[in-house]
């Protein structure tokens, strides 16, 4: 059940990821699209605000300009109708032309005419004889209506300079009413043209003046377009006075934003646009390097998050995998006949295999938690030690050591364990398993081979082997220690005889019998009793001298004959005996050919035994020099 769960938590945890990654991004977007779009509102917002302030103001502009020249206007009709437009009021007012001419500002001319459209006085530089305005339209409109108000005229194309001209005019009367002349004041197209340029409307932006009946009177862009003249004003309605209106002009398929405006005072109408794409143009470029920074951190957040969501694939694979792992790990340790064990890295217990109840009597259970080498036999510990360390040291990776270890009933047994470090993904060592099995079989062979290796399968004694490496080792030792070192040898007399009387197996009998004799005299742990070969025995005696070794060999011969095995022919007796021959040396203090010279020494002192009558003692001389040309002194005992 826990495993199910936890299964589930981790395949659950790369979805949760994605999800979250996704979910980032789209914020993200969803985020600096809404930003986007309040930011390009508020450009145009900002943009028709802009618009509005500046139509209002050049509204005013116009006003004030058009008043200043009907100041002008009605300051002239005062004065002509004053004397009726007598020749001498005439020609005060073309003095006062003449005077103010160079101040007028912003109105281009002044004018006046009689009733038949006789010039009578202007501030324009040209003889007056030449020239009748009769046939202009302001002329006749003010010779037919009696209205005395400001009348606002179409450009027309000034005659006494050629230029286009804004006209402002006004009538004046005789005394009794009728129609007496026109006063008029010019103002150049030019002068709002180029004052309306001045503002910075976008590339694409238009301002201009048009009189409240839709004719166009100034414009920014000179010459005014031909669309242009396709005036927006059908779409502009009386009320209210000032407005946006958001137009699409066909012929130039652009999106505008126009604000108008009417004049107060004056029948003007003022008309600001800006294409849109204009209005938009910094936020367009902006937008596109917002947009890219934008798009480049979700593809980055989208990276990292692929990233992030295909490692956690690779640890819930790897997870999945080492759970299988773990799985098979148990089901071949608890399938194996050894014992399988986890130790962690303080060499605890982690895991134990259920083999260990019919190896060492424990159940795993009882085990977890304890110490690993509890119970190993103190003399075996440090190898187990060492081995550990070095592998903590990381100079191996795996030791196999042979050790005793304590069963739950106290007893010892034999195993071999092999121990490996287990390491992390990242390679940290991590603990140990431990792989042990039985070996006491093995170990008893191995103990039984051993021993017939060194010892003589019929007595039971050392063999030859094992007495020529002893005698080397002792001669060594009591060379470097400078003692002595004596050796014995022992014949039964007329063996063969014996075989021959008693039969082989006696004969073998015999010679175990004489062995025991001899075990039981080579007394002293360094002493070594050994077959030497055939019915020959040899016993080497280190630390002993030549009456020490004499006394004990007298022992021996004694022993041999106290046994009373019977022996018929050996006369006169009849009973088994033995020749011994003795020999004595000092490695240390003597010049001498080795160990070999003192097994002659021995011999010959036993042949010196046999020739004297065998059942005796022979020793090679108290101090010999074991040069191979002395014959040794033999001596009975
Ligand atoms: P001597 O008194 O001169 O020593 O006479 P001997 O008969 O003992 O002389 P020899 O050394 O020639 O004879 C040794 C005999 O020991 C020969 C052999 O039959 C016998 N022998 C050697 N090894 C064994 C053995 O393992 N078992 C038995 N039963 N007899 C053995
Ligand atoms: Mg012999
Ligand atoms: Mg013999």
């Amino acid at each position: 059940m826990d495993v199910v769960a936890h299964k589930v938590r981790l395949s659950r945890l790369p979805v949760w990821a994605a999800v979250f990654v996704v979910a980032v991004c789209a914020a993200i977007l969803a985020l600096s699209g809404w930003s986007e779009w309040a930011s390009r509102d508020n450009e145009l917002r900002g943009a028709e605000v802009e618009l509005g302030n500046l139509t209002r103001s050049l509204a005013q502009h116009v006003e004030d300009t058009v008043e200043l020249a009907d100041t002008i206007i009605r300051g002239v009709v005062s004065e002509l109708e004053g004397e009726d437009g007598s020749g001498p009021a005439v020609l005060r007012l073309q003095g006062i032309f003449n005077s103010t001419k160079s101040s007028l500002g912003r109105v281009r001319g002044v004018f006046a005419y009689d009733e038949t459209g006789r010039w009578l006085a202007t501030t324009e530089n040209v003889a007056l004889s030449n020239y009748n305005n009769a046939d202009r339209d302001y002329f006749t409109h003010h010779r037919r209506s009696a209205d005395r108000s400001l009348l606002i005229g179409k450009p027309v194309q000034s005659k006494a300079g050629g230029q286009w001209v804004i006209t402002l005019s006004r009538r004046w009367n005789h005394p009794d009413g009728r129609f007496a002349g026109v006063v008029l004041a010019t103002i150049d197209v030019a002068y709002f043209s180029e004052f309306y340029r001045q503002f910075d409307v976008g590339p694409h932006g238009t301002i201009r003046l048009m009189s409240r009946d839709g004719a166009m009177l100034a414009h920014s862009v000179d010459p005014v377009p031909d669309m242009e003249r396709q005036s927006v004003v059908d779409d502009i309605p009386f009320h209210p006075s000032f407005g946006i209106l958001h137009v699409r002009l066909p012929q130039d398929d652009s999106e505008r934003i126009a604000f108008y405006q009417r004049a107060q005072r004056y029948p003007f109408l003022l008309v600001a646009t800006r294409t849109r794409e204009d209005v938009l143009a910094e936020w367009t470029r902006h937008f596109y390097v917002r947009i890219a920074m934008v798009v480049g951190l979700v593809l980055l957040i989208c990276a990292i998050g692929i990233f992030l969501v295909r490692l956690l694939l690779q640890g819930r694979r790897l997870a999945l995998a080492l759970t299988s792992n773990e799985e098979s790990f148990r089901l071949l340790a608890e399938g194996s006949s050894d014992i399988v064990t986890r130790i962690g890295l303080d060499e605890r217990i982690r895991y134990v295999s259920p083999s260990v109840l019919r190896l060492l009597g424990w159940q795993p259970a009882q085990l977890l938690g304890k110490r690993a080498l509890a119970g190993i036999h103190a003399l075996d510990l440090p190898q187990i030690e060492e081995i550990m360390a070095s592998i903590k040291r990381g100079e191996t990776e795996e030791g196999r050591a042979t050790y005793r270890i304590r069963r739950r009933d106290k007893s010892d047994i034999w195993v071999e364990t092999t121990l490996r470090g287990t390491r992390t993904d990242d390679g940290r060592l991590d603990g140990f398993v431990a792989i042990t099995r039985d070996v006491s079989q093995q170990k008893a062979l191995q103990g039984k081979l051993e021993t017939l290796a060194i010892e003589d399968g019929l007595t039971g004694l050392a063999n030859r082997r094992r007495f020529d490496e002893r005698l080397l080792e002792e001669w060594g030792r009591a060379y470097r220690e400078r003692t002595s070192l004596a050796l014995l040898i022992i014949d039964i007399d007329h063996f063969k005889a014996f075989n021959d009387s008693y039969g082989h197996p006696a004969g073998d009998e015999c010679l175990h019998a004489v062995a025991v004799i001899l075990a039981d005299e080579a007394q002293r742990s360094s002493d070594l009793a050994a077959r030497y070969g055939g019915e020959e025995f040899a016993i080497l005696l280190p630390n002993t001298d030549p009456a020490g070794c004499a006394r004990i060999g007298e022992r021996i011969r004694r022993a041999v004959r106290d046994a009373a095995i019977p022996h018929r022919a050996n006369p006169p007796s009849e009973i088994v005996t033995a020749s011994l021959g003795g020999a004595v040396c000092r490695p240390g203090s003597e010049r001498s050919a080795g160990p070999a010279s003192l097994i002659e020494a021995a011999d010959r002192a036993l042949y010196a035994a046999k020739d004297g009558g065998r059942d005796r003692i022979i020793m090679a001389g108290d101090v010999m020099a074991f040069a191979p040309s002395i014959v040794p002194a033999a001596a009975h005992l």
